[in-house]
């Protein structure tokens, strides 16, 4: 067994859980129901689920910790609750702190990353828009192919995989297209473990009267991002990276730019649940909130919580975590004859990604490292499938015990 020191006890939740589906089986007689096509085809109903407990150090999602958990396994209430209203206040609040904003349009999208992704860049653009979009990762191809679909004039500024976006080359493309209205780029790219200069690029979409649209989805609580400071205009994240939350749930934030463009649109918004001006009637504040959609309730009782934990350690605090376990974990690797993809100064702390041995066939070793250690970590993507692995060292998988654990399991299949 490899888990982690100081792991909570959770089987008491599982027997709870047991406990209850024998409780609300009590109401579905299996004799008396009357024969569906459903019951006949599988007459044995599913046993309930029990997860593997794994380490998870991939590229998200990461460990979620247990008050995070247990603050999903309260009772669900509704979403216009006068109690629930005020949870939504304090997450607002804990998200605009985690942001360093002071944007009223702060919330969380209810769905995962590319959920956020999708609305931010439905509500900026509109048909015939140009937008520049810096293309690194997998994440920036995935932001033009959105920004494609949604009619926008796309013009790419393209890196290779494994290096920051180039800041010259975005002024370049400036120069090029100076109707350009978005600037679009990723601040970590979780495919490739590389960390772009977002003050300097957001600086630069701001001198040239565009707005910046940032992905945050992997920095966000893990690397240093000031949004009002660097004058960051949209903004997107996850939960299951370094908030240490399951995933589900994107926070996203606009500022005044952004509302702007976004309130002076020709055409509606394309997509009616992503429209901000008609979720802002459930998420805005001072205004009495209204139903647009049923909230993931029990979701954001663990976004709460995740946000509190982080605030209690001090969002500056997590930064350096980050950073110092990160140089750990590297020296270690390197130890072990893994050299890194991404060069030094722009390497991002929480996604290490790391060159393979010429010909190793890396997939029966990954299998292992999950049978032996219960450990995930994560596989190249794209052109490097089968050639890096990619570690996560995200929120609450960012420990030296996970340090050490992976040290340790990576040595041991890479010897055998
Ligand atoms: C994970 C990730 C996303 C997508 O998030 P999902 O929750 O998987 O939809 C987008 N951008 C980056 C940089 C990511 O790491």
């Amino acid at each position: 067994m490899a888990l982690l020191q100081d792991e909570p006890d959770l089987s008491m939740c599982l027997d709870d859980r047991r406990a209850h589906l024998r409780f609300t089986s009590q109401f579905h007689d299996v004799e008396d129901a009357p024969v569906s096509h459903a019951a006949t085809a599988n007459s044995n109903p599913p046993a309930a689920f029990v997860p593997p407990r794994r380490v998870l150090m991939g590229p998200g999602p990461s460990d979620v910790h247990p008050r995070v958990l247990a603050a999903m396994a309260q009772p669900t209430i509704g979403h216009l609750d006068p109690a629930f209203i005020g949870l939504m206040d304090d997450i607002k609040r804990l998200l605009q702190l985690t942001f360093r904003t002071r944007n009223e349009l702060t919330m969380p999208v209810s769905g995962p990353g590319s959920a956020g992704m999708e609305a931010c860049f439905a509500n900026l653009l509109e048909p015939d828009d140009t937008i520049i979009v810096c293309d690194n990762g997998v994440f920036g191809g995935r932001m033009r192919a959105m920004s494609e679909r949604l009619g926008a004039k796309v013009v790419t500024v393209k890196d290779p995989w494994g290096r920051a976006v180039d800041p010259q080359k975005v002024e370049d493309a400036f120069k090029a297209h100076p109707e350009a209205k978005v600037l679009a780029f990723v601040q970590a790219e979780t495919s490739t473990g590389a960390l772009s200069d977002a003050k300097t690029l957001a600086g630069i979409a701001q001198r040239h009267d565009a707005l910046s649209l940032v992905d945050a989805v992997t920095s966000l609580g893990g690397s240093q991002l000031e949004v009002d400071d660097w004058g960051i205009d949209a903004i997107y994240s996850g939960t299951q990276k370094c908030l240490s939350c399951p995933p589900g749930l994107s926070p996203v934030s606009f500022g005044q730019r952004a509302l702007v463009k976004l309130m002076s649109r020709k055409t509606p918004v394309r997509s009616w649940f992503m429209d901000f001006s008609l979720v802002t009637a459930y998420w805005g504040s001072g205004a009495k909130r209204s139903y647009h959609h049923t909230a993931p309730v029990n979701a954001l009782y663990g976004l709460h919580e995740a946000l509190t934990l982080l605030h209690e350690e001090g969002l500056e605090h997590s930064w350096s975590r980050h950073q110092k376990l990160h140089a750990e974990l590297a020296a270690g690797l390197e130890k072990l004859g893994l050299e890194y993809l991404v060069p030094k100064d722009e390497r991002l702390p929480q996604l290490n990604a790391v060159k393979l041995p010429e010909g190793l066939n890396e997939e029966p070793l990954r299998r292992r490292l999950l049978e032996e250690f219960e450990l995930e970590i994560g596989a190249g993507l794209g052109e490097f499938a089968g050639k890096i692995w990619r570690i996560g060292l995200m929120g609450q998988s960012c420990t030296r015990q996970h340090v050490e654990l992976c040290l340790r399991a990576v040595g041991s299949v890479l010897r055998t």
